[in-house]
């Protein structure tokens, strides 16, 4: 699955130059010309991390930063902010306003892709790695397979897209509707029991032979993976 970029910028000519260059670097990309449009993409199909110009007509990229920070939802996603001002003021305040990095125009294309590497790397580790583990636990990505102390699990596609997300994260606590968001997405609407149902299929298939069980519930909050109790 390729990551998935959602960039934010009125200038046309510079989406073309960003949109070329970062699918030919082996991104998914997006585009939105204002920030009421990247609020509305955001929530429509979650990116794995946002390029947003700081000048953008009616609402700012900091404005639309900050409304991205206060969603329970979005608050974690990565953000590179554009923007034509060097200042090291405006720097901090991009940063103070919940921008991940920064990138100051006139910048090359391939400045940009290294920042949203790093930023990936930093923040969704998982996106640019090939196998993902946690204890016994090993997902490759490639390949579509799973495995525990080495043996084949095998997973249905709902179950296989919870786990990844769960080792993408772990130790953090998801509530059931953020599952809900982010594994089956924000245009279905499931009771929360699903997720309850399908975590019971993916603890089935993972403890199976009597393994310890990696999943914690948490009362009233959600799932976590979490060896802490096992
Ligand atoms: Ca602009």
């Amino acid at each position: 699955m390729k990551p998935y970029i959602l960039i934010v910028e009125d200038e046309a000519p510079l989406i073309t130059l960003l949109r070329y260059n970062l699918e030919k670097a082996g991104f998914e990309v997006g585009e939105a010309v204002d920030g009421e449009e990247a609020l509305f993409m955001v929530r429509e199909r979650r990116p794995d991390l946002v390029v947003l110009d700081w000048m953008l007509p009616s609402l700012s990229g900091i404005e639309v930063c900050r409304r991205i920070r206060r969603l329970p939802e979005t608050k974690n996603l990565p953000v590179i902010m554009l923007t034509a001002r060097g200042e090291e003021a405006d720097r901090i305040r991009g940063l103070d306003n919940g921008a991940d990095d920064y990138v100051v125009k006139p910048f090359s294309p391939s400045e940009l892709i290294a920042r949203v590497r790093a930023v990936l790397r930093r923040l969704r580790p998982a996106l640019s790695e090939e196998v993902v583990a946690y204890r016994d636990i090993k997902m490759d990505l490639a390949a579509h397979r799973v495995t525990r102390e080495g043996q084949p699990i095998h997973l249905g596609p709902t179950e296989f897209r919870l786990l990844r997300h769960l080792l993408e994260h772990p130790g953090r606590v998801f509530s059931r509707e953020q599952l809900l968001d982010t594994v089956w997405g924000q245009n279905v609407y499931l009771e929360s029991r699903t997720v309850d149902v399908h975590v019971r299929r993916l603890r089935q298939a993972l403890n199976a032979g009597d393994r310890p069980d990696l999943i914690r519930t948490v009362r009233s909050a959600g799932y976590s993976l979490d060896a802490s109790d096992a």
